[in-house]
């Protein structure tokens, strides 16, 4: 569903991405994990078209899409703040993507009231998000993302302003939620192995720019390749 080629990306003499290879299959669930500033949201945005690489090129479904704007890569794509508008109810945040696709208002009706209800949110589509809690507003935003039905899903750290309750509740929920969506592959960025460990089918592991580790989660976790991912996943030896 997902790959890169050799992606790299610059920022002045800043290197946040040094040749990243990478590929996701259909119905997968890759974490990506890694410390703050190992490139993880970069890597992300470079996906998501937000975002030019200085070399390399992106695949999504086997087209290159290295030049195409984000618009253009029907992707769902939650960002690091999940910054939902302000000054637009549940209905129409959610609404946003099928509205910019022109989809008819009995489509975009049934497409909302679904992934809300996918999300647990059903009750809510009438508040605008400062009248939500944290959590619910990420909800929102994972809905938001669901709705156009995209073949990849980016998250980018999407439970990192919970608390650890709530955490453990939105874990159960996204394991939920990708049972029912079977195809979604989903690029999961954290620095919470605990989270990665819980949801990833993969595990990619970086670390100045670069992967250094990549496998099956239990596996990276039992037998970790490197000493630096033995202390990021907390293994025990
Ligand atoms: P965190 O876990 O803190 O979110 P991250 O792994 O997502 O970290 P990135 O945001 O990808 O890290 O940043 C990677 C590197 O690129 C960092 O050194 C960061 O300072 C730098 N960087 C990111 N965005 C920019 C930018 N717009 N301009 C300059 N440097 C940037
Ligand atoms: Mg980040």
């Amino acid at each position: 569903a997902v790959r890169l080629e050799q992606v790299s990306v610059h920022f002045g003499r800043t290197v946040a991405l040094a040749g990243l290879d990478l590929e996701v299959a259909v119905g997968e669930t890759l974490a990506l994990l890694g410390p703050s500033g190992s490139g993880k949201s970069t890597a992300l945005k470079a996906i998501a078209g937000f975002l030019r690489p200085s070399g390399g090129r992106v695949f999504l479904g086997g087209e290159d899409v290295t030049d195409l704007p984000p618009h253009r890569r029907g992707l769902g794509v939650v960002v690091q703040s999940y910054a939902l508008f302000p000054h637009m109810r549940v209905f129409d945040n959610v609404a946003f993507g099928l509205r910019a696709r022109r989809a008819g208002r009995k489509e975009i009706e049934r497409r909302v009231t679904e992934v809300l209800e996918l999300v647990g949110m059903a009750g809510f589509r009438d508040r605008y998000p400062r009248e939500l809690s944290g959590g619910q507003q990420q909800r929102i935003a994972i809905a938001r993302a669901l709705a156009i039905r995209p073949p990849v899903l980016l998250l980018d750290e999407p439970l990192s302003a919970l608390d650890a309750a709530l955490r453990e509740d939105m874990i159960a929920e996204l394991l939920r939620l990708r049972a029912e969506l079977p195809d979604t592959a989903i690029i999961h960025v954290t620095h919470d192995q605990g989270e990665a460990l819980a949801l990833a089918d993969r595990i990619a592991v970086m670390r100045d720019a670069k992967l250094v580790d990549i496998g099956p989660a239990r596996e990276l976790y039992q037998r970790p390749p490197s000493a630096f991912t033995a202390s990021f996943l907390g293994s025990a030896n």
